[in-house]
């Protein structure tokens, strides 16, 4: 029974640009209970697998309590007239581009209106940017070159009334599970065709009518093979063309690309430049495939140029959506959180823009050059440019492309400060100063998802030791600076109204984003505020853009863009032959600081790895499970190979979530070349070239325990479990002496050990009990290990007399690897229900075990091991 002694509290998820609502209810020992909200436009209910596990994130294991400087606590006082006088005195030595802001999509909106006033007003430098960078830069860049605007045309009710659904970059359904169940209802519901555009096969192709596996970096080649196509069938919008420039231009453009060049059959792509042409209602929904490239912009104008051409824009079911991947991405965007923008959709290299700014904050100065944009801001950093740095709620040692040299650019920066929830970051162990910050079950504000739509976030747990909201600690710090009127803020409905009213001197200059109607919103109005999408406009079509013609480039038209297709800017070589893709994975949510707080997250998957074609590993010689070791240009990875025909040959997969704190050998980021889009400065996250070769320890190993552990060896990887912690381990030497490497490894120098040792062979086994528990054991061997992982990790706490036989018994069947979050279902449950219960359909799987009957993000899954079950049932 669930304590309902607490309100609930409407809120919303802290992860993807989804933006789904939720209900939280303090449980009263300092724990949430989560449930999606049903009223809310984005979810209606509906949470994916880290959403409904987000109740497990908010406790205070690893929270920073205090503010600490060089690694003591301190007091708030301290702490923050020191980070003001270096600010300030670098400023007055230096000049104001000394300085740098590095911020987040995970800031509300209010946190990052005060950041970004503080900078580009009040400091008078743009050497603001935000993580946001590396994840839709290209998108904003293509949305202002084709509308004169960074504005997202539709709505989310656009894909459910779609006829053809294309996803071009984008794993939807793990990177926004919520919005892909709403297309796979839309398309049980009415047929929605859907296609998916991804030179790697992906969860979002379960159900997809079509998946075209084109050449990594070729999608512009692909639009514009399919522009052509569209003028060929005549198929332009005669009416509408009135309203855009540059369509001549930019068929002429697109007519000189070969659309060979995707590596696509012609019959695939004639069969998708038909489907595309035949239905009238086209949504082509586009992520970080598309933005993290080299090419970005060009290739968002490419998708752009066909829904201009065709009039498939602001009618319902149409549009080119670029979806964000930060729960306020968007918010950063509209509040001008990049360094190349102002508040409220204003320009920054707009003289009359900059000038209204100024004059609405009333501001000694105002930034007339768009900053350092983030791979160039860390750039600065490294060479002594930026002299000062402040990290807001972000991870750059590990998260930015060629992340060994930025990890290297900040601990040799003169004063860097981050505010974070956590001292345990790659970022947090390199700062002079760390400031704690309210995490996001303690934070109100404002954020925007990725169809506009503005909601609330809003505290349901007090804040916990000495933390504050960011928007207070940046105005605290205004303060300090010698600007006290223009930060005295007393709480974020007061900067929203500030906000809100800018955004109306906005509104009189011509541009779309005007929430002024909310600047006289009272303190009770914003703390009950509903979801609400702008624009307010009547006779807008349903809240969509630009189906009336009007854009906000001078004279009204949107324009068509001439692109050409171009390479990626990395070119394979005899050393580095694999271009090297990196993602995100269904459970883990960017550098995992709180999904991995989360046992049932964790158990998705557990351990880094790289997707590799069988093909290219048998001609490595790599075998299933074996470790190997990528280098490239900038760095160096050890993963956990998974041979898969998901990744064509030549391409590699790895997840981006790893990091010193959990895996030190796996920061793919490490890896990336920092090559940029020249017009959005987003780096190329999906096609760096890497070489692979198998990594040949001298033993793997395998460990639980119910303390965390850090091993020393060449490779590891920690997660945690229910019962504490499970590592994988990988070391280049042999122990001298196993036993008394475990002792080290787990930090019990007292403990019984019971020890199997196998000489001969290399094996150990190593179980460490007290008072009739177990409190940790060791497998290890010359290969990898073969166990029942997901049992043992149900043992610390546990008498577990038989725990080194490393199997369960008999009476205890082994679940196997998570797949159902939500219902914690492994795969061997579902295997046997397959084939004791003859189970045909991913629904009957949701009826026998529940696994997929909730948030659904584990269906494509379901359905993969459904297919390969019963196929080898036929074979059979
Ligand atoms: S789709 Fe999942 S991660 Fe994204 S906002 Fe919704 S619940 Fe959160």
């Amino acid at each position: 029974m669930k304590d309902q002694s607490f309100p609930e509290i409407r809120s919303t998820c802290p992860y993807c640009g989804v933006g789904c609502g939720v209900r939280l209810r303090a449980d009263g020992n300092g724990g949430l209970d989560v449930r999606g909200d049903p009223d809310h436009p984005a979810n209606f209910g509906k949470l994916c697998s880290k959403g409904s596990a987000l109740g497990e994130t908010v406790g205070l294991d690893g929270r920073l309590l205090s503010p600490r400087i060089h690694g003591r606590d301190a007091s708030w006082d301290e702490a923050l007239e020191l980070v003001a006088d270096r600010f300030r005195d670098t400023v007055a030595r230096h000049g104001p581009d000394s300085v740098a802001f590095y911020v987040s999509g995970q800031l509300l909106t209010e946190d990052y209106y005060v950041a970004n006033k503080l900078m580009k007003g009040y400091i008078g430098s743009a050497n603001i940017d935000t993580n946001s960078r590396l994840c839709m830069a290209s998108s904003v860049a293509g949305h202002k070159r084709a509308f004169g605007t960074d504005t997202v045309p539709g709505t989310y009710e656009d894909l459910e009334e779609a006829d053809l659904v294309v996803l071009v970059g984008s794993n939807l359904a793990w990177c926004h599970p919520v919005l892909h169940q709403r297309i796979l209802a839309a398309r049980e519901a009415r047929g929605t065709r859907l296609v998916v555009i991804d030179p790697r096969r992906t969860a979002s192709c379960d159900g997809a009518d079509m998946h075209l596996g084109l050449a990594a970096g070729s999608d512009a080649a692909l639009f514009n093979g399919l522009l052509s196509a569209i003028d060929a069938a005549g198929a332009i919008d005669d009416d509408f063309s009135a309203h855009i420039t540059g369509m001549q231009d930019a068929i002429a453009a697109a007519a000189l690309d070969d659309d060979a060049a995707t590596g696509l059959t012609r019959a695939q792509l004639d069969a998708f430049y038909k489907l595309w042409i035949g239905s009238r209602r086209v949504v082509t929904v586009y992520s970080q495939g598309v933005n993290q490239s080299t090419s970005g912009t060009d290739k968002v104008n490419a998708i752009v140029n066909c829904h201009l051409a065709t009039g498939r824009i602001g009618l319902p079911g149409t549009g080119p959506f670029s979806v964000t991947g930060q729960p306020n991405a968007m918010g950063g965007r509209e509040v001008g959180g990049l360094a190349n923008t102002l508040a409220c959709h204003l320009d920054l290299e707009n003289p009359d823009h900059r000038a209204a700014v100024h004059q609405f904050w009333d501001s000694p100065v105002i930034a007339d050059t768009p900053g350092k944009k983030a791979v160039d801001m860390f750039r600065a950093v490294g060479d002594g440019r930026i002299r000062a740095l402040w990290i807001i709620h972000t991870n750059p040692a590990v998260t930015m492309p060629d992340a060994d040299a930025v990890r290297d650019a900040i601990a040799g920066c003169d004063f860097v400060v981050v505010s974070d929830i956590t001292a345990q970051t790659d970022t947090a162990r390199l700062a002079h100063v760390l400031l704690p910050a309210t995490a996001w079950g303690e934070k109100d504000g404002t954020v925007t998802n990725s169809d506009r739509t503005i909601s609330r976030q809003r505290a349901a747990l007090p804040a916990p030791g000495d933390t504050r909201p960011d928007w207070d600690i940046i105005a605290e710090i205004g303060r300090r600076m010698g600007h006290a009127a223009a930060f005295d803020y007393a709480s974020p409905a007061e900067i929203f109204r500030e906000y809100a009213a800018l955004s109306g001197v906005a509104g009189a200059l011509g541009r779309d984003f005007d929430i002024s109607g909310k600047a006289e919103l009272g303190d009770s109005g914003y703390k009950t505020m509903a979801p609400f999408r702008w624009p307010f406009t009547q006779g807008r079509q349903g809240g969509r853009f630009f189906a009336d013609g009007q854009f906000y480039h001078d004279g009204g038209k949107g324009r068509m863009i001439p692109v050409r297709h171009r390479a990626p800017g990395s070119t394979p070589t005899a050393d580095t032959p694999f271009r090297l893709n990196t993602g995100r994975i269904r459970d883990q949510w960017h550098t995992m600081t709180r999904t991995a707080l989360s046992p049932r997250l964790s158990a998705h998957l557990a351990e880094p790895y790289l997707e590799i074609h069988p093909t290219d590993a048998a001609r490595l010689h790599i075998s299933p499970a074996d470790l190997v070791h990528l280098h490239s240009p900038h760095g160096r990875a050890i993963l956990r190979a998974r041979l898969t025909d998901a990744v064509q040959p030549g391409d590699v997969f790895a997840p981006m979530h790893w990091t010193g704190e959990t895996a030190p050998a796996a920061r793919i980021d490490a890896l990336v070349a920092p090559l940029t889009d020249p017009v959005s400065g987003q780096p190329e996250s999906k096609a760096s070239v890497v070489s692979v070769a198998r990594f040949d320890p001298a033993w793997y190993g395998f460990a639980v325990s119910s303390q965390p552990l850090s091993p020393d060896s060449a490779y590891w990887a920690r997660a945690r479990t229910r019962t504490g912690w499970r590592a994988e381990m990988a070391g280049a030497t042999l122990p001298q002496d196993w036993e008394n490497y475990a002792r080290g490894l787990f930090d019990l120098p007292q403990a019984q050990a019971q020890v199997m040792l196998d000489a001969r062979r290399g094996r150990a086994r190593i179980a460490f009990h007290h008072d009739g528990k177990l409190l940790a054991a060791l497998f290890a061997g010359p290969e990898p290990v073969a166990l029942k992982r997901e049992f043992l990790a149900t043992l610390p706490g546990t008498a577990a007399p038989d725990a080194l036989t490393g199997h369960p018994p008999a009476d205890r069947p082994d679940p196997g690897p998570l797949v159902c979050s939500c219902f914690n279902v492994g795969l061997n449950t579902i295997l046997a229900a397959i084939e004791d219960q003859h189970l045909m359909s991913v629904e009957a799987i949701g009826t026998a075990l529940e696994a997929g009957a909730n948030c659904g993000s584990c269906r494509p899954e379901l359905a993969g091991i459904l297919a390969s079950a019963l196929s080898k049932e036929a074979a059979e």
